[in-house]
């Protein structure tokens, strides 16, 4: 038995079972023009993972067929810079769904991305942007250097077509630690954000989503070479808190990678660790009739889903509940 599954029998909880899908998550691949030291799916230019074109065609019939799943998120990778992701957007919009791309911010400086503003505003596309602090020393240690500058530049862009003015065009914003640290709590670290990027650049937003930083791919590599990795995981096993528990991301979404595998949650799909059949084979897209095929089912879990449910929780939304410590 996982970490995980001792804390939540310990606090007299059921295993994890998903409920019908409402959010279809869809990894469209790994390129990226960054790469992070904190990648939870260790992107990066040099890697090629890319959506197929025969998922993306069953992605979107299965869409069709499953009226329940009402928004669409696309993370990567940088989405922008893979061959399905405007088809992806336009096929999801035509469905009438909501659809929210998972953003950088730097890859709309260059050259590849720099339509892509427009692009979301004629889609009116949701925006989650990665902005991990608010000054552009701790942004640039952990992104690359030129990283918040580019952040700022693609922020302002964005404010000026109307994204976080309150018009409907929604950009929220995603912190997460440095360190083998929890998040600080959320309302508080919005209102810093809110005050300093407001001042010191003029910039508006709508939300920000604090995330923890779960011990898998880069992070974990970095906490191996510095003999941390013990140490964090039982920094998330002592915090461990059960409010968090209802409101868990894989609870009510499922996740695609670019091979069409499923997964409950893009942590999995960077450790690969897919929804599997009774005999043991990854579940893919191609064996679905519609998503809530899926419901009832048992979730994956691992010792890192304890980083989903330290103190206040992390999930793609942000924090799940009130710290209890
Ligand atoms: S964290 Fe985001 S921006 Fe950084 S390498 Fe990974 S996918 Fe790219
Ligand atoms: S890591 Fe994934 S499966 Fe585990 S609790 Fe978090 S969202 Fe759920």
């Amino acid at each position: 038995m996982d970490r995980f599954r001792r804390r939540l029998a310990e606090a007299g909880q059921p295993d994890l079972r998903r409920a019908n899908p409402t959010t279809l998550q869809v990894n469209i691949g790994l390129t990226c023009n960054q790469a992070c030291h904190h990648c939870h799916v260790a992107s990066s230019p040099k890697r090629t993972e890319t959506l197929q074109p025969e998922v993306l065609a069953r992605l979107l019939e299965l869409l069709a067929a499953s009226p329940e799943v009402e928004l669409v998120d696309v993370t990567g990778g940088a989405p922008e810079l893979h061959a399905a992701f405007e088809p992806l957007v336009r096929g999801a919009r035509a469905l009438g769904r909501r659809v929210m791309v998972r953003s950088n911010l730097t890859v709309l400086m260059t050259p590849e991305g720099a339509r892509f503003p427009r692009f979301f505003v004629d889609n009116q596309v949701e925006l989650t942007c990665s902005l991990p602090c608010y000054l552009r020393d701790n942004v640039d240690r952990q992104r690359g250097k030129g990283v918040y500058d580019d952040s700022v530049r693609a922020l302002k862009l964005l404010n000026g077509l109307g994204y976080g003015r309150g018009s409907g065009l929604v950009l929220n914003l995603v912190y997460n630690p440095g360190g083998p640290s929890l998040p600080p709590a959320q309302e508080a670290l919005e209102r810093d954000y809110t005050r300093r990027l407001r001042e010191e650049h003029g910039i508006e937003f709508d939300r920000l989503f604090c995330l923890a930083n779960l011990p898998i791919a880069r992070f974990r590599e970095d906490l191996e070479r510095q003999g941390a990795l013990e140490g964090y995981a039982q920094l998330l096993d002592d915090a461990f808190n059960p409010d968090t528990v209802p409101g868990l991301m894989c609870l009510s979404q499922i996740s695609v990678d670019w091979t069409g595998q499923l997964f409950d949650c893009d942590f999995h799909v960077a450790s690969r660790a897919p929804c599997l059949n009774a005999d043991g084979r990854p579940r893919t897209v191609f064996e679905l009739e519609r998503f809530a095929d899926l419901a009832q089912d048992a979730v994956r879990t691992a010792d890192y889903c304890l980083g989903c449910t330290a103190g206040a929780g992390s999930s793609c939304g942000g924090a799940l509940a009130q710290a209890t410590a």
